[in-house]
């Protein structure tokens, strides 16, 4: 979900910790090996520092998503989670969001792998411009749908074997539920924009 190459997340954790505005003021972890090996060293531990996490997110409604977990976990006293999914081209991959406030205003966040399942053939996801795109892909289930579709696939479902699926990210109406219901309604997660 963010613009480091989903491939290069190890089940190695990596965190970060926010501060009150949900800037990076410390991060830890896999992440400059995952940077690295995402060849995206810009995004190496101390260049993220200071900087919105918002800004490493895609797609509107992703950053919609992880504002109202957020959010949410900034409100309770105890461990807030997630589970998503973040495959590599070889496997499904479920992770889990953790965060739990640290001190007065700060929130620390982390991704840990809970499990992975090898893909029938290996699946090459991008994210392109919207003219580009012909696909929407949830950042939390990972599922496709074609742009003028209306049904949510596994990426082995809708895809051949070989193909680069140029995709912009969003969040299904399934996922969207998901948060909306464990917030008790749709105050901080409108189900349309
Ligand atoms: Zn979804």
């Amino acid at each position: 979900m963010t613009e480091v190459d989903a491939s290069t997340l190890d089940a190695a954790e990596i965190w970060y910790l926010l501060d009150g505005d949900d800037r990076i003021v410390d991060v830890g972890g896999a992440w400059d090996e995952v940077a690295a090996k995402g060849g995206a060293p810009h995004l190496a531990g101390e260049q993220l520092l200071g900087s919105s996490i918002y800004n490493h997110v895609a797609g509107h409604f992703t950053k919609k998503f992880l504002r109202a977990f957020l959010a949410q976990a900034r409100l309770s006293d105890e461990l807030t989670r997630q589970a998503y999914r973040c495959d590599s081209p070889a496997a499904k991959r479920l992770m889990e969001m953790r965060a739990v406030v640290e001190g007065l205003d700060r929130l620390r966040v982390s991704h840990v792998m809970l499990g992975e399942r090898a893909l029938p053939f290996a699946v090459h996801v991008r994210e392109a411009p919207r003219a580009q795109a012909r696909r929407l892909r949830c950042s939390s289930c990972n599922r496709l749908r074609l742009k003028d579709g209306q049904v949510w696939m596994e990426p082995e479902e809708c895809l051949a074997a070989g193909e680069t699926a140029l995709v912009m990210h969003t969040i299904c109406p399934d996922c969207r539920m998901q948060v909306g219901m464990r917030r008790q309604g749709a105050i901080f997660f409108p189900a349309q924009r």
